[in-house]
């Protein structure tokens, strides 16, 4: 069966200096201090390390084929979005993370499938450069669940939305800029607690803010099963029915009718969560994901769900179908 991986993490082996070039800010780079690994440094303060499977798709291809997967979907790391800085300088930050993506899914068609990262703070920009994307061969873009602490229907995101439609580029909404996150620095909150509330901001103000109303052809899917939007879309359709005065006031239908019209991933770690997302969304509304290369992630890449008491075709659906209808593509592309 066709496993595709709809949601992976990549960057280049080498990362230009940008704060000495920009000269400003924090941008990521790499230091490669021994072999194979990496520190992703965020100005001086250590961020990340990473290992080469962070880097090199050989290497990469290998490691997924031993889960039975065959083609991921692969985009940057959050933490390169860098919708803080200048805009001209974050669109340089972009063309190279998104030419870099290009050159990957061009040498290797059947095992990778490219979302590129746009300058979001500035429409304008973002939509060239969602252009640009579309003709280097990438299929969507990765955004972030808030842009510099801005909801997503924000008027000035529009006419991106708009393009996305438009061109058929799909999108991954990805929890960063976590709220919260200066408040609750122990125990890696932000990370267990912050994103999945901030992928529900992101699908809350998409619905609430009639994004999906005024662009229902808009392609969209939402990172970790969807954060905590599934497990409290009883709250959100009460809270809907019982203060339309607050709720309701940009789009007044009731929020639970999204369900099924957006993807979320499968990655909940949990098949009894998983059984309860496929009853809110249908199969055909999950798409098989995993973090990879990241630890939070899903590892195994759907082993679980292998293993789970679902229908041939229910895990199909997962498995390939559902990630190549958020992407528009043909699956004789990889088979
Ligand atoms: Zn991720």
């Amino acid at each position: 069966m066709l496993k595709i991986d709809s949601h992976t993490h990549i960057l280049p082996k080498k990362l230009p200096h940008w704060s000495k070039k920009f000269g400003y800010g924090d941008f990521i780079y790499l230091q490669h201090h021994k072999k194979g690994a990496a520190k992703m440094m965020k100005g001086n303060q250590f961020f990340r390390e990473i290992e080469e499977n962070c880097w090199d798709p050989e290497l990469r291809i290998e490691e997924y084929k031993a889960f039975n997967t065959k083609v991921q979907v692969v985009c940057t790391v959050p933490v390169m979005f860098s919708y803080w800085a200048k805009s001209l300088d974050c669109l340089t930050v972009s063309e190279f993370l998104n030419d870099h993506i290009a050159e990957i899914v061009t040498k290797y068609p059947k095992n990778y499938i490219g979302l590129g990262t746009l300058p979001m703070q500035d429409a304008e920009l973002a939509v060239e450069e969602l252009e640009r994307c579309k003709k280097i061969g990438l299929k969507g873009i990765q955004i972030g669940s808030n842009i510099n602490d801005e909801n997503l229907n924000e008027d000035r995101f529009y006419p991106i939305f708009e393009a996305c439609e438009k061109l058929g580029m799909a999108i991954l909404v990805h929890p960063w800029n976590m709220m919260g996150m200066k408040q609750m620095q122990r125990y890696w909150l932000p990370w267990l607690v912050s994103m999945p509330a901030e992928t529900s901001r992101a699908i809350c103000s998409m619905i609430f803010g009639g994004i999906f109303e005024r662009l229902p052809k808009l392609r969209v899917n939402f990172a970790h099963a969807g954060g905590s939007f599934m497990s409290t879309i009883g709250r959100i359709e009460h809270g809907f029915n019982c203060r339309p005065d607050l709720v309701a006031i940009d789009n007044d239908v009731n929020p639970r009718n999204y369900l099924g019209k957006f993807w979320v991933d499968s990655i909940t770690h949990d098949p009894m969560m998983l059984e309860y997302v496929i009853k809110l969304q249908g199969t055909k509304r999950i798409t098989l994901g995993s973090d990879y290369p990241f630890p939070l992630g899903d590892l195994e890449i759907g082993k679980f769900i292998e293993e789970m008491d679902i229908s041939q075709e229910s895990k199909e659906d997962i498995f390939s179908n559902s990630t190549l209808e958020w992407l528009d593509l043909d699956k004789k592309l990889f088979v």
